[in-house]
């Protein structure tokens, strides 16, 4: 590989450690760590740590040598004011690594303590990397290294919205989340989570976000669904998330919510059909409409055709052949 790129896993890597230590000087940071009920052992497994307030702390512990400085400025650590001063762009956060699959750290979520008492702005709930040579986040999975290392054979994945969602179905012992990082499921993502798992369930947020998110992981999935693949959609009710609910119901409530998962199939025709009075003719040639070009995304095998066949239970129209092609130009007079 280039050169550079194995130093910046280096400096990256440094910048881990560096976050790692100032967790364990903060007692504020800890005390935050406590509150949210994310024990010893995975704070470890995840490498969580703490960027501390103020403008240089990285900066002056890692930026005495030029070239490093230079590094860590590519792999977004600095942000750069109009005067093109240098300074931290992680401030007073609780760093979460983003690690690659072979367990490199490749960019950082942070995620504020809380409101400065002082009343300044702390910004964003959450701040993440931007995107590097290293770090394209519609490519990663926050926690799919930690599954990997957790489970010597991956059966499931559950994706879910956050940082602090891995986290705390790992703190109860479910060790198969995974999260998007900030983004809708790509088609990438597809690939990436059926590449490592046969079923995947998709665990979104009870808000208007988590519903819209889910039709766009439908969207990035149905090219993927190749035979054996088996995608799920699981919503939490209004206002909870799987942080919340694994702390109120632990790990067999949660099991228990995974078990009674819509299956992709039932959540794609629910929805394609809500609005429409499927018992009309004009209700159900606007369901065979909106299906057909969703359908036809999906890799041939049992599944598409189980689809189209679902459908046609549903409206009465078939798979129609294609018109023959007429064998010499037909001219309008
Ligand atoms: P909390 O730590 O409050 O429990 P959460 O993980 O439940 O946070 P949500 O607000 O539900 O966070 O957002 C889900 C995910 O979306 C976050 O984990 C983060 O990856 C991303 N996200 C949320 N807010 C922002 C933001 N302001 N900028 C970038 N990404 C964000
Ligand atoms: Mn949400
Ligand atoms: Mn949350
Ligand atoms: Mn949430």
């Amino acid at each position: 590989a280039n050169p550079d790129t194995l130093d910046i896993f280096k400096a990256l890597d440094a910048a881990a450690t560096f976050f790692q230590r100032q967790l364990a000087t903060s007692e504020r940071a800890r005390a935050y760590l406590d509150q949210r009920g994310v024990g010893e052992a995975v704070r470890a497994q995840f490498a969580i740590g703490y960027a501390p307030d103020g403008f240089s702390a990285l900066k002056d512990a890692l930026g005495t040598d030029a070239r490093r400085m230079n590094l860590l400025e590519r792999a977004g650590l600095f942000s750069k004011n109009d005067r093109g001063h240098v300074y931290d762009k992680f401030r007073d956060r609780v760093m979460f690594p983003i690690h690659d699959r072979r367990g490199r750290v490749i960019a950082f979520g942070g995620r504020v303590l809380a409101a400065p008492a002082d009343g300044r702005d702390a910004g964003p709930k959450y701040l993440n990397s931007p995107e590097t040579a290293l770090f394209h986040k519609g490519r990663e999975l926050y926690g799919l290294w930690q599954v990997r290392q957790a489970n010597p054979r991956i059966e499931r994945l559950v994706v879910v919205e956050g940082y602090m969602d891995v986290v705390a179905l790992f703190e109860h012992g479910v060790t198969v989340a995974v999260a998007t990082l900030g983004t809708a499921t790509t088609p990438d993502h597809a690939e990436l989570l059926f590449r490592n798992a046969p079923d995947v369930y998709f665990c979104f947020d009870g808000d208007r976000a988590g519903r819209n998110a889910a039709w766009k992981a439908v969207e990035s999935v149905l090219p993927r669904m190749r035979d054996g693949r088996q995608g799920f959609f699981l919503f939490l009710p209004e206002g909870e998330d799987p942080d919340s609910i694994v702390r109120k119901e632990g790990a067999e409530g949660f099991e228990a919510r995974l078990r009674e998962a819509t299956p992709l199939s039932r959540f794609f025709f629910d929805t394609l059909s809500d609005g429409i009075a499927l018992s009309t003719l004009d209700g159900k040639a606007r369901l065979a409409e909106r299906a057909k070009p969703l359908l036809a995304q999906i890799p041939d095998g049992a599944f598409g055709d189980l689809m189209q066949q679902r459908l046609t239970e549903l409206t009465g129209v078939g798979a129609r052949q294609a018109a023959p092609e007429p064998s010499a130009p037909i001219r309008r007079q």
